[in-house]
């Protein structure tokens, strides 16, 4: 006689089971989100966090995220991001049912194919049961969350799939959101040398200088230009001016400490700002980078490596004073360097 309402109540808390797991999901899934290295394009630790969480919760020996390369005909690879792992090629029955946004749940291994080379890829461990979920990402499979049971088949209940599935979206999310922030990253940089862009610079350039406006700190800025770059792609192609340029980059941005600010201006211009630094400080630090870059040899590729000069100016920020200003002025002390001889530093005239 009591059994609808007990059932009713029985419903009723699953339900009420259910929508604080999903409270709990949203709630880790925010902090995930604001993850260091996932804001850096990195969605690694984030995704590792949540498989652990997930296993928990599943109650399966791991759970790991795969990501999907490739994800097209024979051609298709899955690579296990978290926890880093191995890169397999997925067996067809696996793409197929990734393709149609399927869950797949294996009760038991040894008599269903379906996983071919992603099982191989979880050994030693004898992986008895399977639960995968697809992670859909602009309407197509980006990877999947592999839920992994040991010790003997397990048939997976309506509660499994729905978590896993929650836990599926939730990667795809994280997924997104450092494919968004390596896109970003990229943005700001320049390709062929990793420093920031001319615009990323203009950017972070106004803000220094509201920076030092706001602290009444100093700013210094100087423009770097590679002495008689021409002569290298000339006598050795432009790929080899090309490798020298990345060179001189990497040695330039390894002599500046960390909160200096460093980009690539055009061709073989840089500009580095220096906050917290005045004039005869910020020519210093141009005339050991100079020193330093003299003495190096760069590699151009095959062959012997090249040896190059640069010439420097360096401007002090003053009080109202533009960015563009200010390095118009480095630029002009650059410019006199270079009529004084070349490989050498120059001092801009103080502001008008
Ligand atoms: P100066 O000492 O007067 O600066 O002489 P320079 O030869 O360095 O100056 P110039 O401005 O006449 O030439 C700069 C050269 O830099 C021209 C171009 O061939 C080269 N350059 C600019 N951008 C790139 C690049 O991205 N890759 C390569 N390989 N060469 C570049
Ligand atoms: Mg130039
Ligand atoms: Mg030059």
């Amino acid at each position: 006689m009591t059994r609808p309402q007990d059932s009713d109540h029985s419903g009723e808390r699953a339900l009420a089971e259910l929508a604080a797991e999903l409270a709990e999901q949203r709630r880790a899934l925010a902090a995930l989100e604001r993850e260091p290295a996932l804001l850096a394009g990195d969605p690694g630790p984030a995704l590792a966090r949540l498989a652990e969480a997930a296993a928990r919760r599943l109650r399966v020996d791991r759970a790991g995220v795969w990501r999907l390369r490739r994800p097209v005909g024979d051609d298709a690879r899955a690579e296990r991001i978290a926890p880093p792992g191995p890169t397999i090629t997925p067996a067809p029955s696996l793409l197929a049912a990734l393709a149609r946004a399927d869950a797949l749940a294996i009760t038991d291994t040894r008599r269903d194919p379906r996983l071919g080379a992603l099982l191989a890829a979880a050994a030693p461990h004898a992986v008895a049961a399977v639960l995968l979920a697809p992670a859909i990402l602009g309407g197509a499979p980006a990877g999947f969350v592999c839920f992994e049971h040991d010790g003997g088949p397990r048939r997976w209940r309506p509660r499994d799939a729905l978590l896993a599935g929650l836990v599926a979206d939730a990667a795809a999310r994280l997924l997104a959101a450092a494919d968004e922030a390596h896109l970003r990253e990229l943005a700001t940089r320049d390709a062929l040398t990793g420093l920031h862009n001319r615009r990323s610079l203009a950017e972070v350039g106004l803000a220094e200088i509201e920076r030092a406006r706001r602290h009444g700190a100093r700013l210094s800025a100087a423009m770097i230009d590679i002495d008689h770059f021409k002569r290298i792609n000339d006598t050795r192609g432009h790929a080899a001016g090309d490798a020298v340029l990345r060179a001189v980059a990497a040695c330039l941005r390894a002599g500046l400490r960390a909160s200096d600010i460093c980009g690539r201006w055009g061709g073989e211009e840089f500009v580095v700002l220096l906050p917290e630094t005045d004039s005869s400080a910020a020519l210093r630090v141009l005339e050991r980078t100079r020193e330093r870059i003299v003495a190096t040899p760069f590699s151009a590729g095959e062959g012997e490596p090249e040896r190059v000069s640069i010439s420097a100016g360096v401007a002090e920020w003053s009080a109202g004073e533009s960015l563009d200003a200010l390095i118009d002025r480095a630029d002009r002390a650059c410019y006199a360097a270079k009529r004084a001889g070349r490989d050498r530093t120059a001092l801009a005239a103080p502001s008008p």
